[in-house]
């Protein structure tokens, strides 16, 4: 299975910058020496129709970062899974600890998310991840089981969902998990996905928190790794391809 790498930009870029960034990956791409992976990136809700004509062609996938669980309605400033299907979309991020905390999105939330996702016809990357007082009192693998466990929908395929181990401590802070670390979660969130998903062996399980260009190569190289969610690092061209090409 080729590894994903996808680029969550958060609230950032105008529109001459997001374009700009996009142009410089559809070249990058253009350009020969393609990564040995997949590829995604995640504007912010403005960007996503203009970035998505520029990725057009070039492989590299669209995606939004949130969604809301309903279809349509009076939702004033929230955006339906079809309506970013429409836009032209391949993935949406649900649960991801930002909105979490922020717009205190609790699991049931984040669950009717992702069915809502699926039911578009999108792929819903399924963020969880551990707070550093849960890591820090050795509670990591049960807050994070107990997540995935409360946001997966029931039923669904091995390849109608990816699977994002963030801690939150990692985020945006320089910080990342070791190598062995990371392994031991994923090893633990597979167990938890092969009891909850038919052919659950295949969900793809992505590592995000803090992945540069000078680290991608060691997270990446852990075999259960397979993928990154890059959040900062994703803003730079030259970066986030310097990430997708340390895929193994
Ligand atoms: C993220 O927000 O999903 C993320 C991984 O951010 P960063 O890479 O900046 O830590």
């Amino acid at each position: 299975m080729r590894k994903l790498v996808a680029g969550n930009w958060k609230m950032n870029g105008f529109k001459a910058e997001g374009l700009a960034l996009a142009r410089a990956l559809v070249a990058r791409a253009a350009a020969g020496d393609p990564p040995d992976c997949a590829l995604a990136v995640f504007p912010p809700a403005t960007l996503l129709i203009p970035v998505g004509e520029t990725l057009r062609g070039s492989g590299i996938a669209l995606g939004a970062q949130d969604c809301h669980a309903e279809a349509k309605g009076a939702h004033t400033g929230d955006i339906a899974a079809p309506m970013l299907k429409d836009a032209g979309c391949s993935y949406v991020i649900v649960g991801h600890s930002e909105r979490r905390a922020a717009h205190g999105e609790g699991d049931a939330v984040v669950r009717a998310k992702a069915a809502a996702a699926r039911a578009a016809g999108l792929v819903p990357i399924l963020c969880v991840g551990e707070s550093l007082s849960e890591r820090e009192r050795g509670a990591a693998l049960e807050v994070v089981a107990a997540q995935l466990a409360g946001s997966l929908p029931a039923g669904l395929a091995s390849d109608e969902i990816v699977v994002a181990y963030e801690p939150v401590w990692a985020i945006g802070t320089g910080r990342t998990p070791t190598a062995e670390e990371v392994a031991a979660m994923h090893a633990h969130l597979r167990r938890h996905l092969e009891a909850a998903v038919k052919g659950g062996a295949g969900v793809p399980i992505l590592y995000g928190g803090s992945v540069k260009a000078s680290n991608a190569r060691e997270l990446l190289s852990v075999p259960s790794v397979e993928g990154a969610l890059v959040g900062g690092a994703s803003l730079n061209a030259a970066e986030f391809w310097a990430i997708a090409q340390s895929c193994p």
